[in-house]
C-alpha cells in the first residue's frame, strides 16, 4: 500500500505512522525525521533545511522533493510505503504525482488526522523540542493552514482523501484509521 499521511503539527501523526507502518508492512517515509538526521549530520542539505526548520518555515520544494525522489528508488520501498509529513504544499505534490505516473505506482490513499487548533497549541507546547518555542509553534500551524491545507481539495478532488478524528485514545484512533484503510 502506498499512502500519505497527512495533519497538522501535533496531530500525533508519528505515533500512529509507527503502528501503520507495521500493521501494513510500509516502508516509514518521514521528512521531518530525514532533515532532522541531514542536520545533525551537518551535511550541506542538512545545514541548508535547518535554517527553515528553526523558524518554523517549510524547506524550499526542490530540496525535500530530491530527497523523496531518491528515497523512493530504495528496495524497501517497493512494497509500498507511508509518507509522513510529504507532500506539504501543492507543488510538492505535483511533483510526486509525476514522479509516480512514471514508475506506473499510484497513490491507494490519503488519509487525514483531524485535529482542532487549540488542542494542537496544547499538545505542542508540553512536547519541548528544539523547534516547539511558542512562536516556531504558531509559524508551523500558519504554513500548515496556507501552505498544507490546501491538499486536502487537491487529494479530495482526486477521491483519494479519508479524513478521520484525531481526538480519542491512541488505540481509537489506530482502529479508525485501520477502517477507512481497509475499505
Ligand atoms: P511537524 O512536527 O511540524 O509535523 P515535521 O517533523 O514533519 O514537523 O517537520 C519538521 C520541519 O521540517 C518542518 O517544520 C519543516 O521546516 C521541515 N519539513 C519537513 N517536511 C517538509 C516538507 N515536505 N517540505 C518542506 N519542509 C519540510
Amino acid at each position: 500500500m502506498r499512502i500519505i499521511f497527512i495533519g497538522p503539527p501535533g496531530a500525533g501523526k508519528g505515533t500512529q505512522a509507527e503502528r501503520l507502518v507495521q500493521t501494513y508492512r510500509m516502508a516509514h517515509l518521514s521528512t521531518g525525521d530525514m532533515l532532522r538526521a541531514a542536520r545533525d549530520a551537518k551535511t550541506e542539505v542538512g545545514l541548508k533545511a535547518e535554517q527553515y526548520m528553526s523558524k518554523g518555515a517549510l524547506v524550499p520544494d526542490e530540496v525535500i522533493v530530491d530527497i523523496i525522489a531518491q528515497r523512493l528508488e530504495q528496495p524497501d520501498c517497493q512494497d509500498g510505503y507511508l509518507l509522513d509529513g510529504f507532500p506539504r504544499t501543492i507543488a510538492q505534490a505535483e511533483a510526486l504525482d509525476a514522479m509516480l505516473a512514471k514508475k506506473g505506482t499510484p497513490l491507494d490513499a490519503v488519509l487525514e488526522l483531524q485535529v482542532p487548533e487549540d488542542e494542537l497549541f496544547r499538545r505542542l507546547a508540553s512536547r519541548g523540542r528544539a523547534d516547539d518555542s511558542p512562536q516556531v509553534i504558531r509559524q508551523r500551524l500558519v504554513a500548515y493552514r496556507q501552505q498544507t491545507e490546501p491538499l486536502l481539495a487537491y487529494y479530495r478532488q482526486r477521491s483519494l482523501l479519508k479524513s478521520i478524528d484525531g481526538l480519542g485514545t491512541v488505540d481509537e484512533i489506530f482502529r479508525r484509521a485501520c477502517q477507512v484503510l481497509n475499505q
